[in-house]
């Protein structure tokens, strides 16, 4: 039988415009202190120090296009998962 990996659910994902570019943003939970979202071009888990802003890009995967541009992360909180 072919190995096959679990494909996670990606994470909620807005954008967010900086300086006139426009970025990706990715909601996280909060895991043992750590901002954690799970990314859909690298289908894994990306842990950031919990603090929202512009993050250098935790992808594997070689063809993301996260690896140029970063990404923003922000807390998912009550209030954002209504957007
Ligand atoms: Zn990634």
């Amino acid at each position: 039988m072919p190995w096959k990996k679990k494909v996670l659910t990606p994470a909620r994902e807005s954008t967010i415009i900086r300086d006139g570019k426009t970025y990706p943003l990715f909601y996280c939970k909060l895991i043992r202190y750590q901002w954690v979202f799970v990314c859909k071009y690298c289908n894994a888990y990306h842990r950031h120090g919990a603090l929202p802003g512009h993050v250098q890009a935790h992808c594997t995967n070689r063809d993301s296009p996260l690896i140029k541009t970063g990404y923003f992360i922000e807390l998912e909180t009550d209030n954002n998962a209504q957007m």
